[in-house]
C-alpha cells in the first residue's frame, strides 16, 4: 500500500500558500492507519524506550497507538492551560507570533529514554521545542519520529542532536 497517496492535500490552508497535509484521510482508512502505526513500531521494536511522547493535537492520534503497540507508556504535550498537574512549559516562535507547550512535571524522570512524536516535520520548531521540555526534565531522546515530512523546509536542521525518522517524505 502506498501510504502517501493516502494523505491527501489541501492547497491554501489555513492560508494562502500553505501546501497543507491532511492525514484525515489517513486515519479514516483502517488499514493504512494500521499498517503506518505497524511500520512505525517496528523500527522502535527493540530499542531501548521508557516512554512515548506525542505532541497535541495530531501527535496523539500517532503517538498514542504507537504506545500500545510498543507496550510503552505515552505522554502527552499539550498546548497551554490543558494540564492540571504542575507543569513545565516552553515557547517557541512561530512563522508569525509563537506558540506554548506544556508538559506534567512528573511525566518524565531523569534518565528516561523518549521517543518524541508528531504527525509531520515541517520546519521543527514544535518538536525543537519539546525536545527541549524531554531534557530539562532529564529525559534522554531516544529519537524523534514522523508520520511524514516535508523534506523542502528542512526541519531536521533544528534537529540536528537527535535521530530523526520520518515514515513518510514528501
Ligand atoms: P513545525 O513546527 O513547523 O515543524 O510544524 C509542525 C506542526 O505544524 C506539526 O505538528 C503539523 O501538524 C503542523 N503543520 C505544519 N505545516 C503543515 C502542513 N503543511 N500540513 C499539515 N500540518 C502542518
Amino acid at each position: 500500500m502506498n501510504l502517501s497517496d493516502k494523505i491527501r492535500t489541501i492547497p491554501d490552508f489555513p492560508k494562502e500558500g500553505i501546501a497543507f497535509k491532511d492525514i484525515t484521510t489517513l486515519l479514516k482508512d483502517p488499514n493504512a492507519y494500521e499498517e503506518a502505526i505497524d511500520q512505525i513500531a517496528k523500527r522502535y521494536k527493540d530499542k531501548d524506550i521508557d516512554l512515548v511522547l506525542g505532541v497535541e493535537a495530531r501527535g496523539f492520534l500517532i503517538g498514542a497507538p504507537l504506545a500500545l503497540k510498543l507496550n510503552k507508556g505515552f505522554v502527552p504535550v499539550r498546548k497551554e492551560g490543558k494540564l492540571p498537574g504542575e507543569i513545565l512549559k516552553t515557547e517557541y516562535d512561530l512563522e508569525y507570533g509563537s506558540n506554548i507547550l506544556e508538559i506534567h512535571k512528573d511525566a518524565i524522570e531523569k534518565g528516561d529514554k523518549v521517543l518524541i512524536v508528531d504527525d509531520l516535520l515541517a520546519t521543527g520548531g514544535t518538536v525543537k521545542a519539546t525536545a527541549d521540555l524531554v531534557e530539562e526534565l532529564g529525559g534522554e531522546i531516544v529519537e524523534i519520529a514522523f508520520l511524514m515530512e516535508l523534506g523542502f523546509l528542512d526541519g531536521r536542521e533544528k534537529l540536528t542532536d537527535y535521530e530523526v525518522f520520518s515514515l513518510i517524505i514528501d
